[in-house]
Protein backbone atom coordinates (compact mmCIF):
# COMPACT_ATOMS: atom_id res chain seq x y z
CA UNK A 1 0.00 0.00 0.00
CA UNK A 2 1.62 3.17 -1.55
CA UNK A 3 -0.61 6.50 -0.80
CA UNK A 4 -0.64 9.81 -1.87
CA UNK A 5 -3.30 12.03 0.39
CA UNK A 6 -3.27 15.48 -1.62
CA UNK A 7 -5.66 18.79 -0.30
CA UNK A 8 -5.58 21.84 0.97
CA UNK A 9 -4.02 22.87 4.19
CA UNK A 10 -6.65 22.43 6.61
CA UNK A 11 -9.00 19.69 4.91
CA UNK A 12 -8.40 17.04 7.31
CA UNK A 13 -5.76 14.78 5.72
CA UNK A 14 -3.50 15.15 8.33
CA UNK A 15 -5.99 13.51 10.70
CA UNK A 16 -7.28 10.93 8.80
CA UNK A 17 -3.66 9.66 8.05
CA UNK A 18 -2.65 9.29 11.71
CA UNK A 19 -6.27 7.36 12.03
CA UNK A 20 -5.07 4.82 9.32
CA UNK A 21 -1.70 4.67 10.04
CA UNK A 22 -2.97 3.46 13.77
CA UNK A 23 -5.63 1.00 11.48
CA UNK A 24 -2.69 -0.79 9.03
CA UNK A 25 0.40 -0.58 11.08
CA UNK A 26 1.33 1.62 7.86
CA UNK A 27 3.68 4.72 8.33
CA UNK A 28 2.91 8.44 7.17
CA UNK A 29 5.43 10.59 6.12
CA UNK A 30 4.10 14.40 6.45
CA UNK A 31 6.69 16.65 5.00
CA UNK A 32 5.27 18.99 7.26
CA UNK A 33 6.12 16.97 9.97
CA UNK A 34 9.57 16.48 8.74
CA UNK A 35 10.34 20.25 8.23
CA UNK A 36 8.67 21.22 12.00
CA UNK A 37 11.02 18.59 13.56
CA UNK A 38 14.05 19.68 11.24
CA UNK A 39 13.44 22.95 12.90
CA UNK A 40 12.62 22.22 16.38
CA UNK A 41 16.68 20.40 15.79
CA UNK A 42 17.93 23.63 14.96
CA UNK A 43 19.73 21.87 11.48
CA UNK A 44 20.73 23.11 8.68
CA UNK A 45 17.51 21.69 6.60
CA UNK A 46 15.09 23.53 9.81
CA UNK A 47 17.01 26.66 9.32
CA UNK A 48 16.40 27.29 5.60
CA UNK A 49 13.03 26.02 5.77
CA UNK A 50 11.57 27.53 8.28
CA UNK A 51 11.89 31.22 6.38
CA UNK A 52 10.11 29.49 3.61
CA UNK A 53 7.20 27.99 5.79
CA UNK A 54 6.65 30.97 8.20
CA UNK A 55 5.89 33.28 4.85
CA UNK A 56 3.43 30.24 3.65
CA UNK A 57 5.81 29.17 1.13
CA UNK A 58 7.23 25.82 -0.27
CA UNK A 59 10.08 25.32 0.35
CA UNK A 60 12.40 24.33 -2.89
CA UNK A 61 11.85 21.14 -4.24
CA UNK A 62 15.50 19.43 -4.02
CA UNK A 63 15.53 19.77 -0.52
CA UNK A 64 12.02 18.62 -0.01
CA UNK A 65 12.85 15.80 -2.59
CA UNK A 66 16.32 14.43 -0.95
CA UNK A 67 14.03 14.31 2.52
CA UNK A 68 11.76 12.16 1.06
CA UNK A 69 13.14 9.89 -1.15
CA UNK A 70 15.86 9.55 1.78
CA UNK A 71 13.04 8.41 4.38
CA UNK A 72 10.73 5.99 1.79
CA UNK A 73 13.84 4.04 0.45
CA UNK A 74 13.01 0.92 3.03
CA UNK A 75 9.54 1.32 3.59
CA UNK A 76 6.83 -0.89 1.46
CA UNK A 77 4.05 0.86 2.29
CA UNK A 78 3.90 4.40 3.43
CA UNK A 79 1.07 7.23 3.58
CA UNK A 80 2.52 10.65 2.01
CA UNK A 81 0.31 13.49 3.28
CA UNK A 82 1.58 16.95 2.38
CA UNK A 83 4.21 15.41 -1.03
CA UNK A 84 3.83 15.72 -3.65
CA UNK A 85 2.72 19.73 -3.53
CA UNK A 86 4.46 20.15 -7.24
CA UNK A 87 5.11 17.93 -10.66
CA UNK A 88 8.42 18.20 -10.05
CA UNK A 89 8.03 16.77 -6.63
CA UNK A 90 5.61 14.19 -8.87
CA UNK A 91 8.06 13.62 -10.87
CA UNK A 92 10.79 12.97 -8.31
CA UNK A 93 9.01 10.59 -6.30
CA UNK A 94 8.08 8.68 -9.14
CA UNK A 95 11.77 8.11 -10.41
CA UNK A 96 12.79 7.03 -7.11
CA UNK A 97 10.17 4.74 -6.52
CA UNK A 98 10.59 3.22 -10.73
CA UNK A 99 14.25 2.58 -9.62
CA UNK A 100 13.27 0.17 -7.10
CA UNK A 101 10.44 -1.60 -9.55
CA UNK A 102 7.75 0.38 -7.05
CA UNK A 103 4.39 2.56 -7.99
CA UNK A 104 2.02 4.79 -6.34
CA UNK A 105 -1.17 2.74 -5.82
CA UNK A 106 -3.60 5.25 -5.04
CA UNK A 107 -3.57 9.18 -4.47
CA UNK A 108 -6.50 10.52 -2.39
CA UNK A 109 -7.68 13.54 -2.81
CA UNK A 110 -9.74 15.63 0.27
CA UNK A 111 -11.89 18.37 -1.87
CA UNK A 112 -13.45 21.41 0.49
CA UNK A 113 -13.72 24.86 -0.24
CA UNK A 114 -11.64 27.68 0.88
CA UNK A 115 -13.60 29.16 3.45
CA UNK A 116 -13.92 26.13 5.25
CA UNK A 117 -10.52 25.86 5.35
CA UNK A 118 -9.56 29.02 6.93
CA UNK A 119 -12.10 28.91 9.83
CA UNK A 120 -10.32 25.16 10.52
CA UNK A 121 -6.66 26.27 10.05
CA UNK A 122 -7.31 29.12 12.59
CA UNK A 123 -9.22 27.34 15.05
CA UNK A 124 -6.39 24.46 14.93
CA UNK A 125 -4.13 23.57 17.70
CA UNK A 126 -2.51 20.44 18.81
CA UNK A 127 -1.39 18.09 21.82
CA UNK A 128 3.21 18.51 22.06
CA UNK A 129 3.14 15.50 22.89
CA UNK A 130 1.33 13.00 20.79
CA UNK A 131 0.47 15.37 18.36
CA UNK A 132 -3.12 14.69 17.86
CA UNK A 133 -5.13 17.81 16.63
CA UNK A 134 -8.18 19.72 17.86
CA UNK A 135 -9.97 22.71 16.61
CA UNK A 136 -10.99 25.35 18.83
CA UNK A 137 -14.84 25.52 16.68
CA UNK A 138 -14.82 22.08 15.54
CA UNK A 139 -13.19 19.75 17.84
CA UNK A 140 -12.38 20.64 21.00
CA UNK A 141 -10.93 18.24 23.99
CA UNK A 142 -13.32 16.46 25.60
CA UNK A 143 -12.26 17.45 29.02
CA UNK A 144 -10.89 21.04 28.88
CA UNK A 145 -7.26 21.87 28.51
CA UNK A 146 -6.46 17.58 28.57
CA UNK A 147 -5.47 15.71 25.45
CA UNK A 148 -7.94 13.02 24.82
CA UNK A 149 -5.25 10.83 23.26
CA UNK A 150 -2.24 10.77 26.08
CA UNK A 151 -3.76 13.34 29.04
CA UNK A 152 -1.28 15.64 28.75
CA UNK A 153 -1.92 19.36 28.57
CA UNK A 154 0.88 21.02 27.06
CA UNK A 155 -0.27 22.24 23.57
CA UNK A 156 0.17 24.21 20.77
CA UNK A 157 -0.96 26.32 17.96
CA UNK A 158 1.57 26.24 14.60
CA UNK A 159 3.53 29.71 13.67
CA UNK A 160 1.94 29.23 9.96
CA UNK A 161 -1.73 28.86 11.00
CA UNK A 162 -2.65 32.28 10.93
CA UNK A 163 -4.67 34.26 8.31
CA UNK A 164 -1.93 35.94 6.11
CA UNK A 165 0.15 33.45 5.99
CA UNK A 166 -2.62 30.81 5.22
CA UNK A 167 -3.78 32.81 2.30
CA UNK A 168 -0.50 32.79 0.72
CA UNK A 169 -0.28 28.57 1.16
CA UNK A 170 -4.07 28.11 -0.05
CA UNK A 171 -3.01 30.14 -3.51
CA UNK A 172 0.15 28.18 -3.84
CA UNK A 173 -2.15 24.96 -3.31
CA UNK A 174 -4.53 26.18 -5.79
CA UNK A 175 -1.81 27.05 -8.54
CA UNK A 176 -0.34 23.64 -8.35
CA UNK A 177 -3.74 21.65 -7.60
CA UNK A 178 -5.15 20.97 -10.74
CA UNK A 179 -2.20 19.97 -12.51
CA UNK A 180 -1.27 17.38 -9.77
CA UNK A 181 -4.24 16.19 -10.30
CA UNK A 182 -4.38 15.68 -14.23
CA UNK A 183 -0.95 14.23 -12.99
CA UNK A 184 -2.47 11.35 -11.55
CA UNK A 185 -5.68 11.30 -13.23
CA UNK A 186 -3.77 10.01 -16.25
CA UNK A 187 -3.06 6.84 -14.57
CA UNK A 188 -6.22 6.48 -13.22
CA UNK A 189 -5.22 7.09 -9.42
CA UNK A 190 -7.18 9.55 -8.11
CA UNK A 191 -10.21 8.63 -5.28
CA UNK A 192 -11.91 11.70 -4.24
CA UNK A 193 -12.93 12.40 -1.08
CA UNK A 194 -15.32 15.04 0.11
CA UNK A 195 -13.33 16.65 2.95
CA UNK A 196 -16.57 18.47 4.46
CA UNK A 197 -18.12 15.53 5.82
CA UNK A 198 -17.37 14.44 9.29
CA UNK A 199 -14.40 12.93 10.89
CA UNK A 200 -16.12 9.48 11.75
CA UNK A 201 -17.55 9.17 8.02
CA UNK A 202 -14.60 9.85 5.85
CA UNK A 203 -12.69 7.58 7.91
CA UNK A 204 -15.47 4.40 7.08
CA UNK A 205 -15.24 6.06 3.40
CA UNK A 206 -11.24 5.07 3.25
CA UNK A 207 -11.25 2.20 5.22
CA UNK A 208 -13.81 0.75 2.95
CA UNK A 209 -11.92 1.92 -0.62
CA UNK A 210 -8.57 0.96 1.53
CA UNK A 211 -9.62 -3.03 2.04
CA UNK A 212 -11.01 -3.18 -1.38
CA UNK A 213 -7.23 -1.91 -2.43
CA UNK A 214 -5.46 -4.61 -0.81
P1 LIG B 1 2.01 21.19 6.11
O1 LIG B 1 2.26 20.72 7.51
O2 LIG B 1 1.85 20.07 5.13
O3 LIG B 1 0.85 22.18 6.05
O4 LIG B 1 3.30 21.98 5.65
C1 LIG B 1 3.72 23.16 6.34
C2 LIG B 1 4.72 23.90 5.47
O5 LIG B 1 5.89 23.10 5.24
C3 LIG B 1 4.22 24.28 4.07
O6 LIG B 1 3.46 25.47 4.06
C4 LIG B 1 5.55 24.42 3.32
O7 LIG B 1 6.18 25.65 3.64
C5 LIG B 1 6.38 23.30 3.92
N1 LIG B 1 6.18 22.05 3.15
C6 LIG B 1 5.58 20.90 3.59
N2 LIG B 1 5.56 19.96 2.62
C7 LIG B 1 6.16 20.54 1.54
C8 LIG B 1 6.42 20.11 0.22
N3 LIG B 1 6.04 18.88 -0.21
N4 LIG B 1 7.05 20.96 -0.62
C9 LIG B 1 7.46 22.18 -0.22
N5 LIG B 1 7.22 22.67 1.00
C10 LIG B 1 6.58 21.86 1.89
Amino acid sequence: MKIIFLGAPGCGKGTQARKLSEKYSIKTLSTGDLLRSEIKNNSKIGIEAQKYIEQGNLVPDQVINNIVANNILNLDRFILDGYPRTIDQAESLNNVLLDHNQKIDSVIYFIANNDILIKRICGRFSCKNCNAIYNKYFKKTKKDNICDQCGSSDFEVRKDDNEETLKQRLKIFNDQNDKLINYYQKNNLIYSIDALKNEGFIFENLVNYLDKLN
